[in-house]
């Protein structure tokens, strides 16, 4: 029988995760829910969409609830609403209000005798691991987390706020010297301008002071002053012709030295190129909501991260398979 999967928030990630499922045999999408009217959402297949208000009476249609609404404002209500009656997975990013998010989830879902996989993604998520695995076995090292070139819908929100801007898209670029410092092990000690660049695509409204929103958008403090800035004004048409993607991705290294006086240097290196960051974070989230549907079938509950999953729960291989193939 296949893993009966719903999608509650239809936005990039919930259009990404209907895509997702499509690409794993041992799941079907059963439905999806949304605070909206649902007659005014279109989904990309037939698969049906409901309000809200009705999920909890599809109790027993649901295996495992995929949480895809936004970080912000959504998933801190909505996943410990949730866990009590679902096993859930959500992609919760705020990485400084993760131990919050945790402990109220964790209740929750051992609350309803349900798991419930938070933080799921590639960061968190895929990236977390890969600091966790390098951290784990290069013990006398240092630790590098690069993002990018990629979207950063916050910062393109951020432009959007200043009065005479009618649209914007702001990329997150590693700073490519830095990068080769830290794979050449020079173990450099970078400050927030050194490690990335913001490079902002804006339509400014007819007749609108461009110096001025050029200035403001460079000094704007959190977001922009710290970082080597440049923008760029550019077309409507522009805009929807050249920057119309949600690229990103970005570089996990850790660098560390062994041998007994550390005469010997080792680089570990994982990176992400993705054309879709919604579609490969809903590929991210299939992977480990057929984990959650397992450990909870295991009777596993409370809330869990990348941490807590042995990588077997992920994969549709038989563990023969796993050790004949990929072993
Ligand atoms: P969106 O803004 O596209 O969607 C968020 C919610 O807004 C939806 O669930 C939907 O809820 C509502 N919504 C979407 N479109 C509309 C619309 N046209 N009108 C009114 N409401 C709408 O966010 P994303 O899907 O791009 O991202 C969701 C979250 O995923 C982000 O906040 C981010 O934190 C997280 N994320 C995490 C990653 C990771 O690596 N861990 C990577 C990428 C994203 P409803 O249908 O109920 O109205």
């Amino acid at each position: 029988m296949s893993i009966r999967v719903a999608i509650l928030g239809y936005g990039n990630l919930g259009r990404g995760m209907e895509c997702a499922v499509k690409q794993n045999d041992d799941m079907e999408l059963v439905a999806v829910f949304t605070r909206r009217d649902p007659a005014t959402v279109k989904t990309l297949t037939d698969v049906k969409v409901y309000n809200v208000d009705q999920l909890l009476s599809m109790q027993d249609q649901i295996d495992v609830l995929v949480l895809c609404g936004g970080s912000a404002t959504d998933l801190p209500k909505q996943t410990a609403e949730y866990a009590k009656y679902f096993n859930v997975v959500d992609s919760f990013d705020t990485h400084a209000k993760i131990p919050e998010h945790f402990a109220q989830v964790d209740t929750a879902a051992k609350e309803g005798g349900k798991v419930a996989m938070i933080s799921v993604g590639w960061d968190p998520g895929m990236f977390s691991l890969n600091r966790l695995y390098a951290n784990a076995i290069l013990r006398d090292g240092s630790d590098y987390t690069f993002w990018g070139k990629g979207v950063s819908q916050g910062h393109s929100d951020a432009i959007r706020r200043i009065p005479g801007v009618k649209d914007a898209k702001q990329y997150t670029i590693p700073v490519e010297a830095a990068l080769e410092a830290v794979r050449n092990c020079e173990n450099p000690v970078l400050t927030t301008r050194q490690k990335h660049t913001r490079e902002c695509f804006v339509v400014a409204e007819e007749g609108a002071d461009k110096a001025q929103i050029e200035e403001q958008i460079k000094t704007m403090p959190n977001y922009f002053a710290d970082y080597d800035t440049t923008v760029h004004f550019i077309t409507e048409e522009e805009l929807q012709r050249d920057h119309a993607g949600i690229p990103h991705g970005g570089f996990v290294l850790r660098t560390g030295k062994t041998g007994l006086n550390g005469e010997h240097d080792h680089v570990i290196e994982y990176s992400l190129k993705l054309d879709s960051n919604p579609e490969f974070t809903s590929c991210v989230l299939t992977a480990y909501a057929r984990a959650a549907y397992r450990m909870n079938q295991e009777g596993q509950n409370g809330c869990k991260t990348v941490f807590d999953v042995a990588p077997a729960y992920l994969s549709t291989l038989t563990p023969e398979e796993m050790r004949s193939t990929l072993l």
